[in-house]
C-alpha cells in the first residue's frame, strides 16, 4: 500500500460508507479506515436498536387500551424484559451483519485503526504514514457525558451501553430530554421502570413551538414525572443515584445519560490542516460541498455537526463522496428540514421551525387530535399538529406536531414543502376517509380560512361538515 490514494476515507459510518458508494463507482484506489467496532452507529447502538426497544415498549404499552376496547384479560399479560432486551440484540446484530457485508467485501483496502491527520493529504493509522489526493472525514460523534460523572462508572448508563444491559433497574433517571433522551425514557416507562426525567430547557424532543412543546409535555407528565428548567446534577449516596436540581430530586438505580452527542474530532489532528477552528475545534464546512475551507478535505455526517440525522449523514456522505473524486467541488441543494422523535404520539419538525419564523409573517393552522374521528376509533386521539405559512402566498413553510401517525404526517408535509406547495394546492390532493391524514386537513383547512379566497370552483373551499365521524 504505497503511493499515493485517490480518496481516503476515515470512518465507516453511515456518511463514510455512503461516501464509499459515490468513490467506488470513480476510482478503485481508495482506503477506508475505522476505529472501533464496525457496523455503523445506526445499526449498533443508534436508531435500529432503540427503535426496537419502542416497538416492545408500545406493543406492551397497548394493553391499557384492551378493556375500553372490549378485550379482557390485559392485567396478566406480563414482561419478560431479559427476553425484550435479547430481542434487541439479536435485531440489532442483524443489522449491524448488513451493513458489514459492504466493508468486509474490500478486503485490505478497509483499515482498523484510529487515523490521525498529519497535515493536508497525510494522515497516520497503525504507525503508518498514508497520503491521498483528497480525505473524506466522517468520524461521526458519541454520546456527552461531563467529566466528573465518569466516577459513576456503570450507575451511568448512556445510549452506547443500554441495550447491552441483560436488565432494566427499578429506578432510573433519564437525564436530557432532547429527541433520544425523549425516546429512551417513554420506553423505559412503557417497560415498568419507574423513570424521573430530567431537561435543563424548558422544551423537549427538539419541538421550538410553545403551544406543541406544552401539549408534548402534559401528555408525558402522564407517564413518568418531568422536570424541566434546571440543570440536573448527580452524587452517589449509600450506593444510589441521587439526582438534584434547584427544586426537585430523586434516587435512583442507575441513570440514562442523553445529554445529546459530540464530534469524535479528540486526537484527530484538525489542527494541522493549518486553517481556524472553531471553539468547538471544528473547521468550516461548506454545507452544500461539505468541503472543508478551500483544502481537499470533506466532512460528512455527525462528525460537522450540523443536523445530527442518519439521513442528513447519508447525504453529507454522498457529497462529500462525489466532490471528493473531482476538480471542483459542486454544490448540492439540501432537502427539506425533516426530524422526527418515536415517542408515542410521535413528535416531529418540519421544514422552517416555529422559533425561526417571524410570527408578523406567517399564518398558524391547527388541528387537535381529541375529537378526530379516525384517532377516537382507535384510542389514539391525542395531540396536536400546527403548520406555518407565508400569508401573502399560502405556501407552506413548517410544522411542528405532537400527534397520532406524526411520522407519515410529517413526510406528507415534507413531500409538500420540498415541492413548494400551497395550502391551496393541498386541499385540491385527495384526503381518504376514516384516516388521521384527515386530522392534517383540519389544520390546512384552519389556514385556508385566514387566507383570501380562491375561485367558487375551489374543491379547498368546501367547509369541513363539522362532526367527529366525518372530518
Ligand atoms: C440512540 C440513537 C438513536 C438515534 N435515532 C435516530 C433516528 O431515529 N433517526 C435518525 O435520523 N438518526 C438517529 N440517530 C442519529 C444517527 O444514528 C446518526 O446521525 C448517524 O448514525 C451518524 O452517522 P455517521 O456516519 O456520522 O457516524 P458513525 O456511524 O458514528 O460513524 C463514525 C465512525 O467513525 C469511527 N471513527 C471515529 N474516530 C475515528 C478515527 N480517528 N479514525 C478512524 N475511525 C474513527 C467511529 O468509530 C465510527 O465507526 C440516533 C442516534 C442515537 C445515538
Amino acid at each position: 500500500m504505497n503511493g499515493i490514494f485517490d480518496v481516503i476515507i476515515i470512518g465507516a459510518g453511515t456518511a463514510g460508507l455512503a461516501a464509499l458508494r459515490e468513490v467506488k463507482k470513480r476510482t478503485e484506489n481508495f482506503i477506508l479506515i475505522n476505529d472501533g467496532p464496525w457496523g455503523t452507529v445506526c445499526a449498533r447502538v443508534g436508531c435500529m436498536p432503540s427503535k426496537t426497544l419502542i416497538e416492545a415498549a408500545n406493543a406492551f404499552h397497548r394493553r391499557n387500551t384492551f378493556e375500553e376496547f372490549g378485550i379482557r384479560g390485559a392485567g396478566s399479560l406480563t414482561l419478560d424484559i431479559a427476553a425484550v432486551l435479547r430481542r434487541v440484540r439479536r435485531l440489532r446484530d442483524r443489522f449491524v451483519a448488513s451493513t458489514l457485508k459492504t466493508t468486509d467485501a474490500l478486503g485490505e483496502r478497509a483499515i482498523s485503526g484510529r487515523a490521525r491527520l498529519l497535515g493536508v493529504g497525510r494522515l497516520e493509522v497503525n504507525g503508518k504514514e498514508l497520503r491521498a489526493r483528497h480525505i473524506i472525514i466522517a468520524t461521526g460523534s458519541r454520546p456527552i457525558v461531563p467529566a466528573p460523572w465518569r466516577a459513576f462508572g456503570d450507575k451511568l448508563l448512556t445510549s452506547d451501553t443500554l441495550f447491552e444491559q441483560e436488565t432494566l433497574p427499578s429506578r432510573m433517571a433519564v437525564i436530557g430530554l432532547g429527541p433520544i433522551g425523549i425516546e429512551m425514557a417513554q420506553a423505559l416507562s412503557r417497560l415498568g421502570v419507574n423513570v424521573v426525567g430530567f431537561g435543563e430547557r424548558s422544551t423537549i424532543a427538539g419541538l421550538s413551538d410553545p403551544h406543541v412543546n406544552t401539549v408534548a409535555t402534559d401528555l408525558l407528565k402522564h407517564e413518568f414525572p418531568l422536570y424541566l428548567g434546571e440543570k440536573a446534577d448527580l452524587d452517589v449516596v449509600d450506593g444510589r443515584m441521587q439526582v438534584r436540581t434547584e427544586a426537585k430530586g430523586a434516587v435512583v438505580d442507575s441513570v440514562l445519560v442523553s445529554l445529546g452527542r459530540q464530534p469524535n474530532i479528540d486526537s484527530l489532528g484538525l489542527e494541522t490542516l493549518g486553517i481556524e477552528l472553531d471553539a468547538r475545534g471544528l473547521p468550516p464546512v461548506h454545507p452544500l460541498t461539505m468541503q472543508v475551507a478551500d483544502l481537499p478535505v470533506f466532512m460528512a455526517g455527525d462528525i460537522n455537526d450540523h443536523t445530527p440525522l442518519l439521513h442528513e449523514a447519508a447525504d453529507d456522505g454522498h457529497i462529500a463522496g462525489i466532490n471528493a473524486t473531482r476538480t471542483t467541488p459542486a454544490c448540492f441543494p439540501r432537502r427539506t428540514p425533516l426530524a422526527i422523535v418515536f415517542g408515542d404520539p410521535g413528535i416531529a419538525t418540519v421544514g422552517r421551525r416555529f422559533n425561526s419564523l417571524d410570527g408578523d409573517k406567517m399564518l398558524t393552522g391547527e388541528v387537535q387530535f381529541k375529537h378526530q374521528g379516525r384517532a377516537v376509533a382507535g384510542q389514539r386521539n391525542k395531540g396536536i399538529l400546527r403548520l406555518y405559512a407565508e400569508p401573502e402566498s399560502g405556501r407552506l413553510l413548517g410544522a411542528e406536531m405532537c400527534s397520532p401517525a406524526a411520522e407519515h404526517m410529517a413526510h406528507l408535509l415534507a413531500l409538500a414543502m420540498e415541492r413548494s406547495l400551497t395550502v391551496h394546492d393541498m386541499l385540491r390532493l385527495p384526503f381518504y376517509h376514516p384516516v388521521l391524514e384527515e386530522g392534517l386537513r383540519t389544520a390546512l383547512r384552519d389556514l385556508s380560512r385566514q387566507l383570501p379566497r380562491c375561485s367558487e370552483s375551489d374543491l379547498a373551499g368546501c367547509e369541513a361538515f363539522g362532526t367527529e365521524a366525518l372530518d
